[in-house]
């Protein structure tokens, strides 16, 4: 699942590519990822110019003029992709990126057509993402987006906040890291790799962690995933995140121990191991996570 790395590789070209452009038709075969009524939303957001990309947590907000947003959640699976298609008898084929024929940019099931003869498009397996059109009211109306927690890169985010947001709880910290109302954007991956780079171990429970615990744990927190960024973000095993121009992303390599069971721990040699942990996989080292 895309976490605040990809989603903010993808807003960031998205914003490069996009900004200007103008829809000028939207295609779908699975309207179900639409909340409302698809020939509404067409018309809503026809001849729309797009004046705005943002990101909030692992959600995406495209601006239109007037005062009508577009937000994406990619969920499990999905993710966007931009580029020239052509539609070819039942499908849409892209024209001049070889990229975009990697069998994981080819679950096309919404396109969105631009002035500019590109096409913004969602390649989605499972078909969970979500679309929903917002207006500026509804938009701080929503209540999941409401409640989400603080953004873990922004200059808001210092070691007291953590210290806080820590002290609330007695979950383990591993699902607090996780929990999208503390801290926006984390999810398994980088959780798994946050807590390694701290020397934390994924079980204890969040109130339980020492002052220099804490300050480990926030510079990790900001280290993961700003190098995650810089590398684009990640395309496990399994994973079929792409940028928007159909490409993996590269901080798959730089993983030290998510999908590592079995290799040593990069530190100090020990075997990584895997748990299970409130239904998903915990990668860490006995070691250095005791
Ligand atoms: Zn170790």
């Amino acid at each position: 699942m895309p976490e605040l790395p990809e989603v903010e590789t993808i807003v960031r070209e998205l914003k490069r590519e996009l900004v200007g452009d103008i829809i000028i038709d939207v295609w779908t075969d699975s309207s179900k990822n639409l909340q409302g009524n698809f020939s509404e939303f067409k018309k809503e957001i026809k001849n729309k110019k797009i004046i705005a990309v943002k990101r909030r947590g692992k959600n995406i907000f495209l601006f239109l003029e007037e005062d009508k947003i577009i937000w994406i959640h990619l969920k499990m699976t999905g993710h966007l992709l931009i580029g020239k298609y052509k539609f070819n008898k039942k499908e849409w084929v892209p024209v001049d990126n070889d990229k975009l024929l990697d069998p994981n940019n080819r679950y096309l099931h919404w396109v969105f057509l631009l002035r500019s003869g590109r096409a913004l498009v969602l390649s989605d397996r499972r078909k969970m993402a979500k679309i929903v059109l917002l207006s500026d009211t509804s938009f701080a109306q929503q209540k999941s987006l409401k409640k989400l927690g603080i953004e873990p890169l922004s200059s808001g985010f210092t070691p007291e906040v953590l210290k806080t947001i820590l002290r609330r709880s007695k979950s383990e910290i591993k699902r607090v890291l996780m929990n999208q109302e503390y801290i926006a954007g984390i999810g398994n991956i980088y959780a798994n790799e946050i807590l390694w780079k701290a020397g934390i171990n994924p079980w204890i429970p969040s109130n339980k962690l020492q002052e220099s615990q804490i300050i480990a744990l926030h510079r990790a927190i900001k280290e993961v995933l700003s190098q995650a960024i810089a590398h684009r973000g990640t395309s496990a095993k399994d994973d079929n995140y792409r940028d928007v121009y159909g490409e993996r992303g590269k901080f798959s390599s730089y993983l030290k121990v998510y999908q590592r069971e079995g290799e040593p721990c990069p530190k100090c040699g020990t075997l990584i191991k895997r748990k299970k942990q409130a239904g998903r996989s915990t990668f860490y080292c006995p070691r250095c996570q005791k």
